[in-house]
């Protein structure tokens, strides 16, 4: 097959003494480290790709472990902010009503600027106006809230196997490996008085809700300290980028595979392989050296791209960058194109995504002290020793925040989180005691209809250089209907509970603030093929050796927190690819039938005593 570029090979290439990759990963978050983890330990050299750079000490760590933003979660509302950049930006919101007239300005309002996200095409009307990206090491974990709920069966969960017994035990066995792989707790705020007094109050307003601990993928720091430790990709990874741990063995005695991590690499576009005898079959990568790229005037150039050459190629970019990924190698999504060789890419988008409400209520804490439990009497007799006379309240100052849940269900089709987080959004004002405090995020959930969708207009870039989305979202009149009933469900929750908070009422937030969207490279059965992207092993339909991973992989509308079913996902998809390189690749067709994950590809997860059994508690004092 000849290169479609003349560029040469990445130097990875000549460093590693790999001449070809067994597998190449696009993007290091959670998803892109589930591949890189299983595929390693299962002694296949694994090259992965990211954007961004390495901006935590460990990679791609949960940056809210800092002692900063543990003392005061509401500072960590300006980190969150910060690392996230919104995709589109409609051509209205560029223009500056104040801007002195004498300051430059384009004279036609349709040549406004079209740089870092302004999207010229952009409706405001139908844009997912909050819906954004993070670039770096990690990606949106190294922020997220960690809240790792199971997708609810029969309507969120999606459906790998039509036989119902065998898709419940294919999910259960992939919901443990994931939850173990991240880490996952229902008791880690077990010991928290206001946690307690939400719960309580919950269970017995909601009997029959099963209201209950969110799931939360961190751990209580020893000794019951006011402090967990939260986790991200980095727990993921484990101890891959551990030099010591380099050649270890895993339970079978494979040694682990190579593993390295470019950062400021962009994965550019797949070239296929036009030699291939069957389906199509990606060839090469080319990929973008971002610190070269500083050097050189020419946006493309055989100084800065090169190619990269593996035998299976994985996109976990996140759910915005996969499709733009494959758009931008002309494989679909992109108005210019009369022929899309992945036809149902972003182009029958799931909005599986909802629009949140958010309400912030002052808690009633009465009964507190009275409260039976001896750790909570202690609690409260020893902060009253200590500082009955100037403190008020009954609860320790660093008494850990209320981290509690209402699932959804099939008459009430919404997630709910009543807790104390930080996010982009709901920060209490400097003047208010945080521990009065609980905020009530709803989410609900929108299903696929083929009008929403996302498209790329050909030759307009985004400020990376990739193809600008553009989106065309409107509710549903089925998701109008749910969402009015999630927020009169809301307020009703909420005043069990206590006061509204001055300024934080109940709202709808802007579309795409939940940050979970779904369906843009989404999984099908054979019979779905028409109107999906790849089949339940992430094989990309018709291809042999390309696979996608992430939030976009999920058809079917949620509410709840995703990842943790997209980790799920990717780790069916990881046996595909180890089992292909074994027995060799071939074009995923709607005829092959699906395989249940078999136990002993995961019970390193499971298993402790296993030597890539996951470790989350590691040593919290670190030499620089
Ligand atoms: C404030 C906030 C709260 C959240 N809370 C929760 C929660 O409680 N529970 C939950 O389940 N989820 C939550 N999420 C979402 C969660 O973080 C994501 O679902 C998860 O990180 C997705 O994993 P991923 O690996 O698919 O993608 P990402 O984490 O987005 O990582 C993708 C990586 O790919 C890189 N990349 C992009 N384009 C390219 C390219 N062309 N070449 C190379 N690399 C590229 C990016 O730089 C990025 O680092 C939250 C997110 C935020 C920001």
């Amino acid at each position: 097959m000849a290169p479609a570029k003349d560029l040469q090979f990445h130097r990875i290439h000549e460093e590693s003494n790999i001449s070809e990759f067994d597998v190449f990963i696009a993007g290091s978050g959670p998803i892109g480290a589930t591949f890189a983890r299983c595929l390693v330990d299962a002694g296949y050299n694994v090259l992965m790709v990211e954007l961004g750079d390495q901006d935590t000490r460990i990679p791609g760590e949960h940056k809210k472990n800092e002692i900063e933003y543990q003392k005061d979660i509401d500072r960590f509302v300006k980190v969150i902010q910060a690392t996230l950049s919104v995709v589109s930006i409609p051509r209205s919101q560029t223009i500056v009503p104040t801007l002195g007239p004498a300051a430059w300005t384009a004279k036609d309002p349709d040549q406004m600027w079209i740089t870092n996200g302004r999207n010229h095409f952009q409706g405001e009307h139908n844009n997912l106006g909050a819906e954004a990206v993070t670039r770096g090491v990690g990606g949106m974990s190294t922020h997220w809230t960690c809240a790792t709920p199971e997708f609810l069966k029969g309507l969120e969960r999606p459906v790998i196997f039509t036989d119902t017994a065998k898709d419940d035990a294919e999910w259960k066995i992939l919901y443990e490996s994931a939850r173990s792989l991240i880490g996952t707790s229902e008791t880690e705020f077990k010991h928290s008085i206001r946690h307690n007094v939400v719960l309580e109050a919950l269970q017995q307003a909601y009997p029959n809700r099963g209201v209950k601990a969110l799931p939360l993928a961190c751990h209580r720091l020893p000794g019951n300290s006011p402090y967990v430790q939260w986790h991200a990709a980095n727990d993921i990874y484990g101890d891959m980028f551990d030099e010591s741990a380099k050649h270890k063995l895993n339970k079978d005695k494979v040694k682990r595979g190579y593993f390295k991590l470019l950062t400021n690499t962009r994965c550019t576009r797949f070239e296929l392989d036009t030699g291939a005898t069957a389906g199509h079959r990606v060839g090469l990568v080319e990929v973008q050296d971002l610190l070269a790229a500083r050097l050189v005037s020419e946006s493309s150039s055989p100084e800065i791209d090169f190619y990269i050459k593996a035998k299976a190629y994985v996109v976990a970019a996140g759910e915005l960058a996969n499709p733009q990924i494959l758009a931008n190698s002309g494989f679909g999504a992109t108005t210019d194109r009369k022929v899309h060789i992945i036809p149902n890419l972003v182009s029958s988008l799931v909005m599986a995504f909802c629009q949140i409400a958010l309400l912030q209520v002052r808690i009633t804490y009465h009964n507190t002290i009275q409260h039976e439990n001896p750790w909570w009497k202690a609690a409260v007799a020893d902060h009253k020793k200590r500082f009955g006379g100037v403190d008020p309240l009954p609860i320790p100052f660093q008494d850990p925040e209320p981290q509690v849940t209402i699932p959804a269900s099939l008459e009430r089709p919404w997630h709910t989180q009543i807790h104390r987080d930080a996010f982009s959004y709901g920060e209490v004002g400097p003047s208010l005691d945080s521990r009065i405090v609980v905020d009530l995020r709803f989410f609900g959930m929108q299903e696929g209809v083929p009008e929403n969708k996302m498209i790329f207009q050909k030759g307009f870039k985004d400020a990376y250089g990739m193809p600008q989305p553009t989106f065309e979202y409107t509710p549903t009149a089925k998701h109008a209907e749910e969402t009015q009933r999630m927020m009169n469900d809301m307020t009703d929750v909420a005043n069990k509970l206590g006061a509204y908070l001055p300024k934080s009422e109940p709202q709808f937030m802007t579309p795409g603030l939940a940050l979970h969207l779904g369906g843009t490279t989404r999984l099908g059965l054979g019979q779905h093929m028409g109107k999906t992207v790849a089949n339940f092993n992430s094989q990309v339909w018709n291809f042999s050796n390309l696979f996608v991973g992430g939030n976009g992989t999920i058809p079917t509308p949620f509410g709840a927190n995703p990842t943790l079913t997209s980790m799920c996902l990717a780790l069916r998809a990881a046996y595909k690819i180890a089992q292909s390189l074994k027995d060799g690749f071939s074009p995923a067709l709607d005829s092959e039938a699906m395989h249940p994950t078999p136990a002993s590809w995961l019970s390193w997860t499971t298993d402790p005593n296993d030597p890539n059994f996951p470790i989350h508690a590691r040593e919290v004092h670190r030499e620089i």
